[in-house]
C-alpha cells in the first residue's frame, strides 16, 4: 500500500467562517485533541486570523495554512496576498483552487498552475485541489477532467517540489452538500492521481505525495475514507468548524 512512504494529513478550511475571538476558542479547544494525533494536522483560516492562529499553535502540532494566495510577488492587486506575507507570520500550507474559488472567483488552471508555483518558491505547502463536477461524473468523463487538472495544475512543477504538494481531490458535488463519494469512488480517484503522477514524475514521487479527499467528510464516514490505500487524510470545511468532530477525523487518519 505504500501508505507509510508519506504524511496522513487532516486539514481543516474553515472558509469564510469565525471572527478572532471565535477563532482563539476553537483554537484552544483542539489543541489538546489534535496533541493525540499521530497524523499532520492543518488548519486553513481566513488572512483576519492567521496571525492569532499561528501564535495560538506555537509549540504545538497544529500548523497554519490560509485559504488563498496570489501569484506576483507584490504590485498593484487590490484585495491580494502574496506568498511572501504569508511566510513571513508563520503561514505553512496554503489552499490553492479550491472550487469555490474555481466556482465564484473565476480561478482557472492557469492561475491555479501560477499560485502552485509562487507557493513552492516562497517555501508554502500547497495543498492543490482538483474535482469533477456532478456533470462531468454523470457523463463518464471524470478521469479526463482529473488527469487535465493535474497535469495542468502543476505544469512545470519539479518532481522536488510535488513531493512537497499536497493533492486534495475534491468532488465538486460533494461539498458542503452532505453528500459523499463513497470509499470505493474515493480510493478509486485517488489511485488514478497516484497513477497520473507516476507517469508524469515517476513511481517514487508518486508514492510520496499525499493526496486527501475532501467532501462532507464527518466523524461518521472519516474512517472508511482515510482506511482507503490512497486516501491519505482529508480536507475538511463544515467538521473542521466543531473540535470535537475534527479530533474524531484526526483519530481516523492517525490509525488509518
Ligand atoms: C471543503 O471545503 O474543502 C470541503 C470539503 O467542505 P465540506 O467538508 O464542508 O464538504
Amino acid at each position: 500500500m505504500n501508505k507509510e512512504l508519506r504524511q496522513a494529513i487532516i486539514a481543516g478550511n474553515w472558509k469564510m467562517n469565525k471572527t478572532r475571538p471565535e477563532a482563539r476558542a476553537l483554537i484552544e479547544e483542539l489543541k489538546p485533541i489534535a496533541a493525540e494525533a499521530t497524523c499532520g494536522v492543518v488548519i486553513c483560516v481566513p488572512f483576519t486570523n492567521l496571525e492569532t492562529a499561528v501564535e495560538l499553535t506555537k509549540g504545538t502540532n497544529i500548523k497554519v495554512g490560509a485559504e488563498n494566495v496570489h501569484f506576483e510577488e507584490k504590485g498593484a492587486f487590490t484585495g491580494e496576498i502574496s506568498a511572501a506575507m504569508l511566510t513571513e507570520i508563520g503561514v505553512e500550507y496554503v489552499i490553492i483552487g479550491h472550487s469555490e474559488r474555481r466556482q465564484y472567483f473565476g480561478e482557472t488552471d492557469e492561475t491555479v498552475n501560477k499560485r502552485t508555483k509562487a507557493a513552492l518558491k516562497a517555501g508554502l505547502k500547497p495543498i492543490v485541489c482538483v474535482g469533477e463536477l456532478l456533470w462531468e461524473r454523470e457523463c463518464n468523463i471524470t478521469e479526463e477532467v482529473i488527469a487535465r487538472q493535474i497535469k495542468l495544475d502543476l505544469y512545470d512543477v519539479s518532481a522536488e517540489d510535488v513531493k512537497k504538494t499536497v493533492i486534495a481531490y475534491e468532488p465538486v458535488w460533494a461539498i458542503g452538500t452532505g453528500k459523499t463519494a463513497s470509499a470505493a469512488q474515493a480510493q478509486e480517484v485517488c489511485a488514478f492521481i497516484r497513477a497520473t503522477l507516476a507517469k508524469l514524475y515517476s513511481k517514487e514521487v508518486a508514492d510520496a505525495v499525499t493526496i486527501q479527499y475532501g467532501g462532507s467528510m464527518n466523524p461518521g464516514n472519516a474512517a472508511e475514507l482515510v482506511a482507503q490505500p490512497d486516501v491519505d487524510g482529508g480536507l475538511i470545511g463544515g467538521a473542521s468548524l466543531k473540535a470535537a468532530d475534527f479530533g474524531v477525523l484526526l483519530k481516523a487518519a492517525s490509525e488509518g
